[in-house]
């Protein structure tokens, strides 16, 4: 079967849920025996958004092969399961660096280079990599249409519509429809000026995904289809759900997969939708509630700790409770204010995170964890501050830190990777993608995993210093994880408390709502016990 190519652009205003219908229909797409591929087209000019700021942009997700990405590949990979690779997420940046790499070895011979056609043939190569490789690459364009950054993936992906066959070739633009309260109405005028402007750049849209509040009422279904130059029943209300996961059903529902299927002459296979509708079921039944501390910094954009907030919903869906998350600033803890900032928690995560700004908050968070048995799950700096809070606290090493923070310390417990000490550039550098890891018997790590060979998504430059690995481990901070040669420190916990673990790695890139990450479903059953539900 040749491979088909369906492109996803947005219309009217940025954040539709674009990702999401993307993800979602990726979802259904599997669900019918089709081998899926999710991609990102994001117009900046960063190479990656390895280097910016969550604040500004969200979670950087990470793949298995060590891409750092936009964190829209992170719903792909929570909704189709699939482990996507550095093809599936490319810039701007991207393109025109490997395009000004080819000039200056001299690949153009002599042309001018542009971007038609150099620029557009560079981005279809990302596109035609996946030829062969999947049956379906299902491609997201981000930004709104117009964009002027946008413009030459749009190009692109228009001649993808010319050189492959008709029915290979597939175009969604996902729109809104305002609603009106005062006179009950639906609005289409926004999206005839969005296909409009689609039109004009050559690129006729087979389906509309259309945001709105309410259903979609005929005569506007009707009207949207002649003013926008498709079929009434391609025009595909997208309400808003009770949850994110519940979309690909509704989606099902409204007819999204059946219209693409018959338009790229596939065979409209029954769905195997049952694990999915069992697992809505399952979140529709939740009962009690457990709340979990997210004791981080980048508190002002909430989609900057967007993979391990699912985590943490993940982990409820496996013990049956709904999670609420408190998002605290860790600039704000102090050991005055700990006790009454995180009473009310039944555990407490500190996550990932670069530089020193709020880096006391989340010691004196974590010695309060330690100290009160209150389940403690620490991610990559979480990890590395579990560790300077222990050597501080227990070992009395009161100067103790990591070298990150601290150039002088005379006890760098966490210090520069030997690896890292040559790096001079900052984009793509850090110790980055999927690791093994072992895991010693007879630990908590072990009783969570349940086996010894793991692997984990990493993205750090400063590990645990084997140099104070005897006296940790001697006072009760045990090494249960590490590297297959032992020589790097994976996983941490604490012997003497009921649940205290931390990891150098993300896992909470790698949970799926259907197979949530154990790490999580550890730390929500010790909140529930710890709550005594
Ligand atoms: N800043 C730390 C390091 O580079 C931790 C990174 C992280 O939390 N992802 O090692």
């Amino acid at each position: 079967m040749n491979t088909k190519y369906i492109f996803i652009t947005g219309g009217v205003v940025s954040g539709l849920g674009k990702g999401i219908t993307a993800s979602a229909l990726g979802r259904l797409l599997k669900n019918r025996g089709y081998k899926v591929i999710n991609q990102k087209f994001d117009p900046y000019i960063n190479v990656d958004p390895g280097t910016m700021n969550p604040k500004e942009h969200g979670e950087v997700f990470v793949t298995d092969d060590g891409a750092e990405t936009d964190l829209d590949l992170g719903h792909y990979e929570r909704f189709t399961d699939v482990n996507l690779t550095t093809s599936c997420s490319v810039s701007s940046g991207k393109i025109y660096q490997s395009v000004i790499n080819k000039e200056r070895k001299g690949d153009y011979l002599g042309k001018t280079v542009q971007v038609i056609p150099h620029v557009t043939n560079e981005i279809k190569e990302n596109i035609y990599s996946f030829e062969g490789q999947a049956d379906i690459v299902i491609t997201e364009l981000g930004g709104t249409i117009g964009d002027i950054e946008g413009l030459a993936f749009v190009e692109a992906i228009r001649q993808v519509g010319l050189e492959k066959k008709p029915e290979d070739v597939l175009y969604i633009h996902v729109t809104l429809l305002p609603y009106i309260s005062g006179s009950c109405e639906l609005k289409s005028k926004p999206t005839q000026h969005s296909v409009k402007e689609l039109q004009s750049f050559g690129i006729k849209p087979d389906i509309l995904v259309c945001r709105s509040e309410i259903d979609i009422p005929v005569e506007i279904r009707e009207k949207l289809a002649l003013f926008c130059n498709v079929r009434p029943e391609n025009v595909i209300p997208n309400l808003t759900a009770e949850n994110l996961y519940a979309v690909p059903l509704m989606l099902e529902k409204q007819g999204l997969a059946k219209a693409v299927c018959k338009q790229l002459h596939l065979e409209n296979k029954e769905p195997q939708n049952e694990e999915w509708e069992k697992m809505i079921q399952n979140i529709r039944n939740l009962r009690g509630e457990v709340s979990i501390a997210l004791v981080g910094k980048y508190m002002q954009l909430q989609d900057a700790y967007l993979s391990v907030v699912e985590s943490l919903r993940h982990g409820g869906f496996a013990n049956g409770v709904k999670v609420n998350i408190g998002f605290i600033n860790s600039e704000k803890i102090n050991e005055e204010n700990v006790k009454e900032t995180l009473k009310g928690y039944d555990g407490i995560l500190v996550p990932g995170g670069f530089g020193n700004r709020g880096i006391d908050g989340k010691i004196t968070t974590i010695k309060y964890a330690r100290e009160n048995n209150i389940p403690f799950l620490g991610i990559c700096l979480g990890m590395q501050m579990a560790v300077v809070e222990f050597a501080r606290n227990v070992l009395g090493l009161k100067d103790a830190s990591s070298a990150e923070f601290s150039s002088t310390t005379k006890n760098p417990v966490i210090h520069i990777m030997e690896t890292q000490k040559s790096v001079t550039e900052k984009g793509g550098t850090m110790r980055l993608g999927a690791y093994p890891c072992i895991i010693k018997k007879e630990t908590l790590a072990y009783k969570i995993y349940g086996e010894e060979n793991i692997s984990e998504r990493h993205r750090h430059r400063f590990e645990y210093n084997n140099e104070y690995r005897e006296r940790l481990e001697k006072a009760g901070l045990i090494c249960s994880g590490t590297s297959p040669d032992g020589t790097l420190v994976e996983i941490v916990e604490n012997e003497k408390h009921p649940f205290f673990i931390a990891g150098q790695f993300h896992p909470e890139f790698k949970s799926r709502p259907n197979k949530p990450h154990p790490l999580f479903v550890g730390l929500i059953k010790a909140a529930k016990t710890n709550k005594n539900i």
